[in-house]
């Protein structure tokens, strides 16, 4: 089996794997319990907000441990919304493009709480994402600017810094949604000018069923979970020292991601892939910035879902869009919205690459490829 659906979900490597192991077996304390027991996990979990904290650039009292990227996403959006519930309205500003954790949230929130979602759409202007649209959106009824940091489906880089510039300019709080971001661009809250960043550990090497919020110092949200006093009281819940054991050394490892080492990997794909097929295949949105790992690739005329299927029987993993709309036969709104039509969105497969993978494991795609598309 080869690996190639790294937005997806990435594999656990060995050193997260080592760190987590104590703490599954012999060291089962709870970090609140006063014992020597507790008091190991408590180490231990201090020490993994701490590698998590140093990653984004921040402090260990900025970061709130959630279950996952998604539930960080609902903190950051359903959180702001609840500070604002008495004043009319107000609205918060999305991307069209945004992950269904902001997406289905923002929109439930919106319509639940009584305020306006604004999905701004995405328009490229030389060779960028025109911020425009976005600044056209926020006005000084805006609470909230959520916006994605890099998209799962293609890898495009969203431009944070003017967005969030006009959004503080009005007072809206400033989230972005970095699922995508760690290991792949380094990104730091306060470079972007976020308030909120959500991650989740599974995208970077680290364990399933972990993730976390940072919240700047200062900004206060609604908690979502009530109960004890876990996360400084803002998020209740016995900390799963396990994951969050991972999540920190992956976090650690994650700083010194050989970006430039994965962008070749993919580069040569690409390059490799063009000369194969000349204008068989597109590139979708290769002359954007772009994470270092993302492929997304037309094979025009094709059907995506044909291709993905065909390929797993070969062995090889890669995705139609979105995880979660891989199978299903409707072509992906995200990249719909990114201004592909419904054929094109149809042909693409997502091919997402991690420090895992080598030159051999591309070039054996590289060479399954044409058996595949051919026959289709
Ligand atoms: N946001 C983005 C951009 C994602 O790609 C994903 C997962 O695919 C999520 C949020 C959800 O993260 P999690 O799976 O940890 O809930």
């Amino acid at each position: 089996m080869i690996y190639f659906d790294n937005n997806a979900t990435t594999q656990i490597l060995d050193e997260v794997r080592d760190a987590m192991l104590p703490f599954l077996s012999d060291q089962y304390g709870n970090p609140s319990s006063a014992h020597a027991l507790g008091n190991k996990a408590r180490v231990a979990t201090d020490r993994a907000r701490k590698q998590i904290a140093t990653c984004l650039g921040v402090t260990s009292s900025e970061i709130v441990i959630t279950g996952c990227g998604s539930e960080a996403n609902n903190q950051a959006i359903i959180g702001t919304l609840l500070n604002h519930m008495d004043t009319p309205g107000k609205n918060l500003v999305i991307s069209a493009i945004e992950h269904p954790a902001v997406l289905a949230t923002a929109q439930w929130a919106c319509k639940r709480f009584g305020f306006e979602c604004r999905i701004a759409p995405i328009k490229i202007k030389d060779h960028q994402i025109d911020p425009q649209p976005f600044l056209d959106c926020i006005d000084e009824n805006t609470v909230l600017v959520s916006v994605m940091a890099a998209n799962n489906e293609t890898g495009v880089l969203l431009p944070l810094v003017p967005i969030f510039k006009a959004a503080r300019s009005v007072g809206a709080i400033c989230h972005t949604d970095a699922v995508q971001g760690i290991g792949k661009i380094g990104i730091k809250p306060l470079e972007v000018g976020a308030d909120l960043l959500s991650f989740s550990a599974h995208k970077f090497h680290g364990p399933k069923g972990i993730g976390g919020l940072f919240i700047r110092r200062g900004i206060k949200l609604e908690s979502l979970i009530h109960g004890g006093s876990q996360e400084n009281g803002r998020r209740a819940g016995t900390e799963a020292v396990p994951n969050l054991v991972g999540m920190g050394a992956a976090a650690d490892i994650a700083q010194n991601t050989d970006i430039e080492a994965i962008a070749k990997l993919r580069d040569m794909f690409e390059e490799r892939l063009l000369a194969l097929y000349g204008n068989k295949v597109h590139i979708n949105f290769r002359d954007l910035a772009r994470t270092p790992n993302a492929s997304s690739v037309q094979f025009k005329g094709q059907d995506g879902n044909l291709l993905l299927i065909k390929l797993d029987r070969q062995g090889f993993c890669v995705s139609t869009g979105a995880a979660c709309s891989s199978g299903s036969l409707t072509p992906s709104k995200g990249l719909m919205a990114m201004g592909l039509n419904q054929r094109e969105a149809a042909a693409t497969l997502r091919i997402s690459f991690s420090k895992l993978n080598t030159v051999a494991e591309v070039e054996a795609l590289l060479e399954a490829l044409p058996k595949i598309v051919k026959k289709n």
